[in-house]
């Protein structure tokens, strides 16, 4: 997910560490490559510049403060204005009926479903329906997706789609159900009958919320289309779906400047649980190369037990990760599901990602190889030379490149950890190190 902008933007930081002072010419040359990278990822040019702006106007309108590099400063005013622009502060879903609308194809049912999993894991309850009777296929897709998540289907009832909506949300009322989830019909391109079906459903309904659906991989056109329905209907969230495709982020990063409306959720995948709330600090973290701590700490936490959890994020903290930490990450990681997005998560991972494509099976063989180490190695990894390497190959059917490459992916880590660490520059809180 939006390794394109974290490229980019670790290329931009890379050079700019080496700044003794941040001059004009060292904050011209970094926001002019943060420039290229965010209209490339398609963010829409309005919200760009006044991103940079704001950026520029406060790394050069106050000093560096003690004992913070140049980089830390630029980085730590990037980062603020980045989550700024993304969203500011992360924003639920009102209970009530919730509208659904959008283009075809985008997600709408399917995010219904995720939605509706979503918010009965967290005790809430929940119901469906459709009014996308043209297609009857589409109210058979949202029947069986509730079936499967397990939550009541409201059969349309009623001649118009307006008379189906209220008649739910008269069923909803005597049920009283936290939520209903009302899926619309979609268009392949905006028309007026649409948004006047739409509008009328929201009349007869009054809903909480009405979210439209947007596929991130179409940027800039999605932005458009977004900004018809809001003058329409008044949208009070957006989901974003297929951040799992190669979706370079422009949606993501302009929505909430261009339009004013706060992304609530995104899509990640085909699979029901294939949703995660948005929260702008932990994309501008991933898109900074930081790595999305929390996301990988809440889905840790579900497997990972306090303590050990605290005992590695001291000893990051501490600077001592050792290969010993390292065995006992791999395992975590490997006990929580797909490595790829699991890994785009850890810091200074996710950019290299395209490159280095983990398998399961190569995180077996680092597994092995840590294993074959004496506890001794584990802890002190500048011991292990040549005789050694050659027993640990030996021991884990593996071969002393494949030792080197264990050996060398710790120190890269190591490095990047050391350097999160050396980040005071943004304040630690938000970057909770819980693994
Ligand atoms: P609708 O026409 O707006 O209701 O769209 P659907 O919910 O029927 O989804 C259209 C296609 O997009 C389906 O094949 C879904 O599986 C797929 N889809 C929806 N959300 C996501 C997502 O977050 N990631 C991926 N990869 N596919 C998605
Ligand atoms: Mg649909």
């Amino acid at each position: 997910m939006l390794e394109l902008l974290t490229e980019k933007f670790s290329n931009a930081f890379s050079r700019l560490r080496k700044a003794r002072k941040v001059t004009d010419k060292v904050v011209n040359d970094t926001l002019r490559e943060i420039k290229l990278a965010l209209l490339e990822a398609d963010v829409d040019y309005e919200v760009a510049k006044k991103f940079l702006k704001r950026v520029r106007e406060r790394v050069l309108g106050s000093d560096v403060p003690r004992g913070l590099s140049p980089a830390d400063f630029i980085v730590t005013a990037v980062y603020e204005e980045l989550v700024d622009i993304i969203g500011g502060e992360r924003e639920d879903l009102s209970r009530g009926v919730v509208l659904f609308v959008g283009l075809q194809g985008t997600g709408k049912t399917t995010t219904i479903g995720k939605l509706a999993l979503l918010l009965k894991k967290s005790g809430s309850t929940v119901a469906v329906t459709s009014t996308d009777v043209r297609r009857p296929a589409a109210v058979d897709q949202l029947r069986k997706i509730a079936e499967r998540v397990g939550v009541p289907f409201y059969e349309p009832e009623g001649r118009s789609p307006v008379d189906m909506a209220r008649a739910s949300k008269e069923r909803a009322l005597k049920e009283g159900v936290d939520y209903l989830l009302l899926d619309t019909a979609g268009r392949l391109h905006i028309d007026g009958e649409l948004m006047e079906e739409i509008r009328r459903i929201k009349e007869a309904v009054s809903p909480s919320e009405v979210i439209y659906v947007a596929d991130a991989m179409q940027g800039q056109t999605a932005l458009e289309t977004a900004r018809a329905f809001h003058e329409s209907v008044n949208l009070t969230g957006v989901v974003l779906t297929k951040m799992d495709g190669d979706a370079r982020g422009g949606l993501a990063l302009s929505v909430k400047e261009a339009l004013g409306i706060p992304i609530k959720f995104i899509g990640v995948g085909e699979k029901m649980e294939d949703i995660e709330p948005f929260y702008p600090d932990r994309i501008a973290q991933r898109i900074l190369g930081l790595g999305d701590i929390q996301t990988l700490a809440e889905k840790a936490r579900e497997v990972i037990p306090e303590d050990k959890a605290q005992h590695i994020s001291a000893k990051v903290m501490a600077g001592e990760f050792d290969l010993e930490d390292l065995r006992e990450l791999i395992r975590m990681i490997r006990s929580m599901g797909p490595l790829e997005k699991l890994l785009a998560m850890v810091p200074g991972v996710g950019a290299q990602l395209k490159h280095i494509k983990v398998d399961e099976k190569q995180f077996r063989k680092m597994e092995a190889i840590i294993n074959s180490m004496t506890p001794e190695e584990r802890r002190n990894p500048r011991i292990i030379n040549m005789s050694r390497k050659k027993r640990i190959a030996k021991g884990s059917g593996t071969t002393i490149s494949d030792v080197n490459r264990v050996l060398k992916r710790y120190e890269e880590m190591r490095k990047v950890m050391r350097k999160l660490k050396g980040m005071s520059g943004i304040p630690v809180p938000r970057f909770p190190f819980r693994i």
